[in-house]
């Protein structure tokens, strides 16, 4: 155990915490706003943020994931943009809901490297209603398109509630018919009482499903959720922990300047108003080795936990009442799914997409796992 060392690879900043949607599950409690508003002036100073970039690559952090709330909604979002790939030269990836995008900005993400992960709960208009609050779907496809079309790179993300779980192959077809080769997928994080109604209590089905489809389009696309749990077992390594964050290999900084490791588990580890990131990485440590999976009491003894990693542990710790050693909701569709992955590499169907992801760098790899 003492021989683990961690260092922070990934930093969400999340720039603000103001929306144009209204998603019922969503854990940032961002405000509802009108996109149309001219300036919102809302969170971290754009020298603020400036000085945050800078110490990023100070402490050599791989890639600074600018998020919000909506970030989109910043008028200075592409100041921060700019600063961050072209003078901080850090690798930048905005997650934003594709909104409030434009042939300008669309460019310029290409021309600084600049990646994206756009959210599209569900394909369907009126799904995506029900998931995202407003009747925006269209002008998100448009965006998708020109995104193509300028040949930036980018993700679609999906969070699985109980009102899309049936239609997310929908958008692992999307995905393959545009040629979009990434999918991030979670389940959805009960940070209140709307998000906790809309976790879905199996997620066997739904990870099945989806694994038929990843296991025969392996060239074609990556879906994170589904890579999380095939990869230990074809790769033969051993997951730590479940997300980056509980290996102390991520931070969150909210727009208030609060330094998480994970924004539902425990106290601040500072604010950047008077911590300094350098100051932290030992705290990150200390903390990963918290939530190690050799370390979580329900985890410690299953044969299955170098595989799962243990689950969210917030979503154990939410639905437990207050317990991060909890056993996570989702750990009997966790097993189920990891005894059909098991089965189908010993029959030997998974081969030539092992030796497919083996031909792959393994920092591609890591890229893929956002968590
Ligand atoms: S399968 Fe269940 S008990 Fe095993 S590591 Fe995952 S959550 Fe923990
Ligand atoms: S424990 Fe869960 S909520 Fe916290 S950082 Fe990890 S995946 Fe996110």
């Amino acid at each position: 155990m003492k021989d683990k060392k961690t260092h922070v690879r990934y930093c969400w900043i999340d720039v603000n915490n103001v929306c144009n949607l209204s998603c019922p599950y969503c854990y940032t409690a961002a405000h509802k706003v009108n996109s149309n508003e001219p300036f919102i002036k809302q969170g971290l100073s754009f020298a603020h943020i400036k000085r945050l970039l800078s110490e990023c690559q100070k402490i050599n952090v791989e890639s600074v994931i600018i998020s919000g709330g909506e970030p989109s909604l910043r008028q200075d979002l592409m100041d921060i943009l700019d600063y961050s790939a072209n003078e901080a030269k850090l690798k930048t990836i905005l997650v934003t809901n594709g909104t409030i995008l434009n042939k300008d900005m669309i460019s310029k993400f290409y021309s600084w490297n600049i990646e994206l992960q756009v959210s599209v709960d569900a394909i369907n208009p009126d799904i995506y209603l029900k998931c995202r609050g407003a009747p925006v779907l269209k002008k998100v496809l448009q965006n998708i398109d020109l995104l193509l079309e300028y040949e930036v790179a980018f993700a679609l993300a999906a969070t699985i509630t109980t009102i899309n779980e049936d239609h997310i192959e929908d958008i692992v077809k999307f995905a393959l018919r545009k040629g979009i080769q990434s999918l991030h997928l979670a389940e959805v994080k009960p940070l209140n009482k709307p998000s906790r109604e809309l976790f879905v209590p199996y997620i066997y089905p739904v990870l099945k499903k989806v694994y038929e489809l990843q296991k025969y389009y392996y060239p074609y696309i990556g879906i994170d959720i589904i890579e999380h749990f095939v990869y230990p077992i074809i790769l033969d390594f051993k997951r730590k922990a479940f997300c980056n964050a509980m290996e102390g290999n991520a931070l969150e900084i909210k727009d208030n300047g609060d330094i998480h490791l994970c924004v539902g588990i425990g106290s601040p580890l500072g604010n950047t108003k008077w911590t300094r990131l350098e100051s932290i990485t030992d705290l990150c440590n200390s903390y990963s080795y918290k939530y190690s999976i050799d370390d979580v009491d329900k985890c410690c003894n299953c044969k299955y936990k170098y595989i799962c990693g243990g689950g969210c542990r917030y979503t154990a710790y939410f639905f437990s009442h207050g317990d991060t050693n909890a056993r996570h909701p989702s750990c009997v569709s966790y097993k189920n799914f990891i005894e059909d992955i098991k089965q189908d590499a010993k029959a030997g169907k998974l081969d030539s997409y092992t030796d497919y992801i083996k031909k792959i760098h393994i920092s591609e790899i890591e890229y893929r796992k956002y968590l």
